[in-house]
Order: C-alpha cells, then structure tokens, then sequence
C-alpha cells in the first residue's frame, strides 16, 4: 500500500534534502508537489489543503536546528503532519473495547467489500491473539450463500459459528448469537450483517434494528479501500445513519495510492483500526499511525536524525538558561518565554498545579488574578519593550516606563508590577538553579 504516494514523495524530499540552504520558494515548490502528490493519490482537497498548510505553518515557525540540513527538517514536518492526519488524537491501533463478555462487534459494510472475510480475519486475531473465545454469526438472511460462507471460514479457522436456522430475521438471530454467546461462555460475539451494492433505506433500517437488540460494543464499517473517496463517502454515510466505532480498510494490498486511508479520519473523524492485505485469513493488520507515516515518507533515518538533534537542542538550550539564572540573570526576554510557557500548559494554575508542594502557591496565584488575559496583558507589555529594555529591565525609568505602557494600552502601574514579578521571578530561579546543583542536599544536612 502507499506505494504510488511514497514514490513520489521520496522523489520531492530526495531533492530538498540534498540541499544546505532552503529558500521559501523551495519550501513553497516542494509542497506544491506534495499537494499534487496527495491529490494524485485520491486524498480529498480539503484534507490534502489543511496537510499542506499545517506544514508550511510550521515549516515557516521552525528554529532552524544546526546538525540537521532545513530539508531534513521539513521531512520531519511531513513525517509528523502524515502521523497526525492518519491518527488525529490516537487512541491505540487496533484496540477493541471488548471487556464485559460476552461483547458484541457488529459488522458493517457494503457488499463486496471484504466484510464477511474481515469478520472471520478478526475472530482469528481475537482467539489467536488475544486468547479470546469467539461465536461468530452472519446475519444476511438474503444471501444464504453468506451464511454458508461465513460457516466454512469458521471451520477452516477453528472459530465457532452459530448454527444456521431457516427462515429466522436478522434481529431473531442477533438475539440467539447473544444468547448463545452468554450460554456458551463467549468473550466476544460478532454479527455479520447483510450488505448490499449501496446503502439503502432498507440496509439501514435492517442493520439499526440489529444494533438496538445487540447494543454493540464495537461497531466496525468494512469499506473498500480501493474505492478511495468513495470509501470516505460510504464510512460517511454508514456513521451518520448507523454510528460506527472504527474502520476497516480492506484491499489495502492492491491500493498504490492510500488515499481513503489518508482522508479517513480526517472527513469522518473515525478511526482506521485495521487494514486488509490480502485474501488469507492472516492478512489483517493493526493501523499503527506511526508505522505508516513511516512506510509513506520511507525517510526513517532522517526523521530519527531531526528528532534526535531537537532533543539535543532542547536539553542545550536548557542548560544555557539555567546557567544564567544560576547567575541571576533574568530579563525580559526570559519572562517572555515564562508566561508564554504558562499560557500553554494552562495558565499559572495548571503549571503550579502539577509541581509539587506548589499547589497553595497556585491558589494565590489565582487570587492575584493570573489568568491567561493577565498573562498575555503582560507578554503585550514585554513586547512594547525595545530590545535593549527587554535584555536590560533596569533601564526603565519614568519616561520609558510611561512610553511602554501606552504602547502596550496599560498603566505604568502595571508595568511596575510587571518588573516586580521579574525580579521575583528571577530571584525564585536563581534559588531553583542552585538546588539544583546539589544544594538541596547540602540544605537538608545541614
Ligand atoms: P462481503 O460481501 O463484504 O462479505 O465480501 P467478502 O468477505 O465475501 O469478500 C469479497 C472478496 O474480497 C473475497 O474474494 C475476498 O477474498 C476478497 N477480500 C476481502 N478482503 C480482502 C483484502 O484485504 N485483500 C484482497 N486482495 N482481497 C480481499
């Protein structure tokens, strides 16, 4: 799978990475190639839009890191932006809620699409992996030659099925599948409902009327991976009328393109769990976002490179600054950072909060009112400073002092406090550096 889209992707990033300097218009170029890439690849426009401009977003905010070339970076960007539109938040790959036994899984999907292969794939997994005992059921009472399919797959895989009973509905089966399911002392129960060539009135009138006698824990949609926006469509489609918990991507052995896999989650908000690679019962796989990203980009080497050098980076930076605080040097510029930083992880509270012993300051903080409007009233203040101001706080006299706080649309009352809090601020850190450096022990023996 990916195969197409990798090929041409490792063609665009081959040629930036080779290069030491980056223009914008490079970056601009390459990622108008990978827009045309994804579209080749069937992505929709939307999705392949946001991808590009999420890169170039971050492409632009980047910090250009010395022992990566800007290429190398930008392959990093990508990596992690094809992580996220395959993933969203991920929960993990290929997990089922199936506690509480007996669990139902219904099964969903179109005719053709792989579903009644995909529940047997599945039941395999399940007893083979994760040890669970499992009573398979079909449900397409039209199509006598499902049921019987579905039976001799359970043969062939030495999972049970449920015996066949002529002439029963679907929902009369549902009922005996977790009857027998609870009996028979079943984890899990799998109901392979009827499909047909398109989703009609009675399709989901059929398989909604399974899903409120069975209350599934697991609702998966098969669709065709081949279909490419189609799959999208019908995952759609098959969600708003019936409610689905994840996807299966089936034929993902004969997609060269991937693009269904790619704009899944992104148009249904769905989850991919697994993926069909082939007609055996072994050929299912668990989604794993990361994996795929990787297999998509085929750059590996260079993503753990980036990531490596960022962590370097990072820990450097770090030590620089905790060397100068250790000094007593804290301006404005550091300040800065500090609030910005609050901001992120949830105002002064929600920093304070997880530190321990912290928590009491975190309530006078609240009380002083350093909320997040507070906060950024303060960066508004700093960035009024002229760079000198920021590096040098102890410049600010009365004129300068009045020249900022009209900048920033405050009082000088206001900046007053500002610089009170960096004085604070930088008084805490130096205190901190030095526990730090061992003196927290030295405190204690004494
Ligand atoms: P259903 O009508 O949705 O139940 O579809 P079936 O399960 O009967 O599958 C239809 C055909 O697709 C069968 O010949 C399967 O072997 C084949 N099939 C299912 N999944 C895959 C897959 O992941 N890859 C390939 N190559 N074939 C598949």
């Amino acid at each position: 799978m990916f195969e197409n889209l990798s090929e041409r992707l490792s063609g665009v990033f081959d040629k930036l990475t080779k290069q030491g300097a980056l223009s914008e218009d490079d970056v601009k170029t390459a990622l108008r190639e990978v827009r045309v890439a994804l579209l080749e690849a069937d992505v929709s426009l939307p999705v392949a839009r946001d991808f590009v401009k999420a890169v170039q977003d971050k492409a632009t905010g980047q910090q250009v890191t010395k022992s990566v070339t800007p290429g190398q970076q930008v392959v990093k960007i990508v990596h992690d932006e094809l992580k996220h539109v395959l993933a969203g938040d991920n929960e993990d790959p290929g997990e089922l809620k199936i506690d509480n036994p007996p669990a139902p899984i219904l099964m969903v999907g179109l005719q053709g699409s792989g579903k009644t292969t995909t529940t047997a794939k599945l039941a395999l997994r399940l007893s083979q992996k994760s040890g669970k005992r499992v009573l398979m059921a079909s449900l397409d009472t039209n199509r006598p030659a499902a049921m019987e399919q579905l039976a001799i797959l359970g043969k062939q895989i030495g999972v049970d099925t449920l015996p066949i009973v002529k002439g029963e509905d679907p929902v009369a089966i549902a009922k005996r599948a977790k009857q027998q399911a609870t009996l028979g002392g079943y984890d899990v129960y799998m109901l392979d409902t009827a499909g047909r060539l398109h989703i009609d009135e009675e399709l989901i009138a059929q398989a909604a009327a399974v899903r409120d006698v069975a209350n599934p824990r697991e609702t998966l949609l098969v669709v065709d991976g081949l279909t490419g926006q189609d799959a999208v469509n019908v995952a759609e489609n098959f969600d708003r009328e019936i409610g689905v918990t994840g996807v299966v991507l089936t034929r993902m052995d004969g997609d060269g393109r991937g693009g269904a896999a790619l704009s899944m989650r992104a148009v249904t908000g769905k989850p991919i769990k697994f993926v069909g690679l082939g007609e055996k019962m072994d050929a299912l796989e668990t989604f794993e976002p990361d994996r795929i990203a990787g297999r998509i980009l085929g750059m590996g080497d260079i993503v753990a490179l980036v990531e490596k050098a960022q962590e370097t980076i990072e820990a450097e930076q770090a030590e620089r600054m905790m060397k100068r605080f250790q000094k007593g040097q804290f301006n404005m510029n550091d300040l800065k950072m500090q609030l910005e930083q609050m901001i992120k992880m949830g105002g002064m509270e929600g920093l304070m909060g997880m530190m321990p012993g912290m928590k009491k300051m975190a309530a006078k903080a609240e009380e002083a009112g350093l909320d997040d409007r507070i906060l950024k009233q303060q960066i508004a203040l700093i960035q009024s400073m002229t760079k000198k101001e920021r590096a040098n706080p102890q410049l600010l006299q009365a004129s300068r002092k009045k020249r900022i706080a009209k900048g920033a649309g405050m009082e000088v009352s206001d900046l007053n406090k500002l610089l009170k809090m960096q004085r604070q601020m930088g008084d805490m850190m130096k205190k901190m550096g030095k526990m730090g450096k061992g003196g927290m022990l030295k405190q204690a023996m004494r």
